[in-house]
């Protein structure tokens, strides 16, 4: 490999191909071709992984042997026929299910548990032709901002290793970002997919609620949880997404709305369209290097021939209180199944059945998880039920009303991801408000269940990536990636070498 080029572009000398392995469009083309096969590019997504993940920490479990079988069974397949992500190295947040592969979920609790089944977006993965090249880490239960909620390790920002990779898929965000994985998966309740996207420079996408099949995610809120992909372009988005998406049997809330062909559909002209820009999205906490660099995006989207215009949302505030309630009520509620009985670690000699259930779960569970079932028992409790958890049902509707008055006017809502730009290891580990609080921009998509992507659109003057993010209304996926896909082909953002 000539040194010349950065470490995630390779040359082969046998057909006179680059190959850019974040790049999952040109490799699916590549190993259906058969230019390239996927075990060449298995081998070179596993190199990168063993050259850069010992200074990030992304990766929680790479079996090399059984990605590379993996590997060869897709080059025996696309000797039949073509496969829409043949040989496409995928990262999997260490939440969903993998059968034969620990699925830690971040914690202690489930340390050692090897899950007997897959996910279905592992099913439809494989069926159309990834190679999932292993598990990454994530916050506990996908409870954090930051990723150094995860019992195991800290994962690093590429772009500064003393700061964080956002999250709580930190992990996803980072193996995209480096180049040890051409797609990932993460998940989402308030942020954790737009979030870390957004402080590493990739695009990642929450989907409309139900979009996608949960069934093999673990559950943390219910009501708001959703599986969402991470990768380098609009592009490679709509392609997973639409081998992903749609209904499933296995989960009764997936959606039975039919799948548009996303990825054909990505060039099509966008229109005239109206775009709202929210004013209680650029208050105060806003970093003024961020503001600036949103800003600059809206005003790059207006020239991509689409009016802007100021919209409202003014439930906004409540937004942060009213997510706390309801995801830590359902946390608290969906997180009793760990008590040691049927699966994951149970402490050793306990005096009776309650000290078994106390003690496992006091050490099995690190201090966020357990604050949150705290806060979430609290709520749900009966003489505050109605003081808390209703209200919060309550406000969540007129949340969700500021997004329908405001689809009513325009077709998508830009704004920031965060209020900064990723935060030093440490900085907010021991201020959870502080922590919750940088949830602002992205909490309210998920309690309204609306699809929203977090797309590059610059650096701070200290080298470290700023997102922007785009949502339209309900099922709107295809108009979503569109208006990503113009941006980023319009106004690509150069960025600054890797740190690794
Ligand atoms: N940071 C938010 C939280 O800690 C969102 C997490 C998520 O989306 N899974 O709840």
């Amino acid at each position: 490999m000539p040194r010349t080029l950065p470490p995630v572009i390779f040359v082969f000398p046998r057909c006179y191909r680059v190959m850019d392995i974040r790049d999952a469009h040109a490799i699916q083309g590549f190993v259906n071709s058969r230019e390239i096969s996927a075990r060449e590019v298995a081998e070179l997504s596993l190199a990168r992984i063993a050259e850069a993940d010992p200074g990030l920490g992304a990766f929680l479990a790479c079996d090399s042997r059984r990605v590379l079988e993996r590997a060869e069974a897709v080059d025996r397949a696309v000797r039949e026929r073509p496969l829409p992500l043949a040989g496409v190295p995928v990262a999997v947040k260490d939440n969903i299910s993998t059968r034969g592969i620990c699925t830690t979920c971040g914690s202690r609790m489930l340390e050692s548990y090897i899950p007997p089944y897959n996910a279905t977006v592992v099913e439809r993965l494989e069926a159309a032709g990834a190679v999932v090249v292993g598990k990454v880490n994530c916050d506990e239960f996908a409870m954090g901002s930051s990723t150094e909620n995860s019992a195991f390790q800290v994962t690093r920002n590429p772009y500064d290793l003393d700061r964080v990779p956002g999250g709580s898929s930190g992990g996803s965000a980072v193996a995209v970002a480096a180049g040890m994985a051409a797609l990932a998966l993460g998940s989402e309740t308030g942020g954790s997919v737009r979030q870390p996207a957004s402080f590493c420079n990739v695009v990642g996408l929450k989907p409309t609620y139900g979009r996608i099949s949960r069934y093999g995610l673990a559950a943390f809120a219910s009501s708001i949880d959703c599986i969402g992909p991470l990768g380098n372009s609009p592009r490679d988005i709509a392609l997973l997404l639409g081998q992903i998406a749609g209904r499933d049997p296995m989960d009764a809330t997936s959606a039975p709305a039919p799948v548009p062909d996303y990825a054909a559909e990505l060039d099509r002209p966008l229109g005239r369209l109206r775009l709202g820009v929210p004013k209680e999205y650029f208050g105060q906490g806003l970093d003024p290097e961020v503001k600036a660099a949103v800003e600059a995006g809206i005003r790059n989207a207006g020239r991509l021939g689409c009016d802007v215009v100021e919209v409202s949302l003014p439930h906004t505030p409540f937004a942060i209180a009213d997510y706390c309630i309801i995801a830590s009520a359902e946390a608290s509620s969906n997180l009793a199944r760990y008590d040691g009985v049927k699966y994951g670690f149970r402490v050793e000699a306990p005096e009776d059945l309650m000290d078994m259930y106390q003690h496992t779960r006091t050490l099995g569970f690190g201090p966020e998880v357990r604050r949150r079932i705290m806060i979430g028992t609290y709520v749900l409790s009966s003489g505050c039920y109605d003081a808390y958890y209703v209200r919060a049902m309550k406000v969540r509707t007129l949340i969700r009303r500021d997004f329908e008055r405001a689809f009513g006017r325009v077709d998508a809502l830009l704004g920031p991801v965060s209020p900064t730009a990723a935060f030093r290891i440490g900085e907010k580990a021991e201020d959870p408000l502080a922590m919750y609080h940088s949830d602002i921009y992205t909490v309210t998509a998920g309690l309204a269940g609306i699809p929203a992507v977090s797309i590059p659109c610059g650096f701070t003057g200290g080298g470290l990536p700023i997102g922007m993010q785009i949502m339209t209304n309900l099922f709107q996926e295809g108009l979503l990636l569109r208006l990503a896909q113009a941006y980023t082909r319009e106004f690509p953002v150069v960025s600054p070498p890797l740190r690794v």
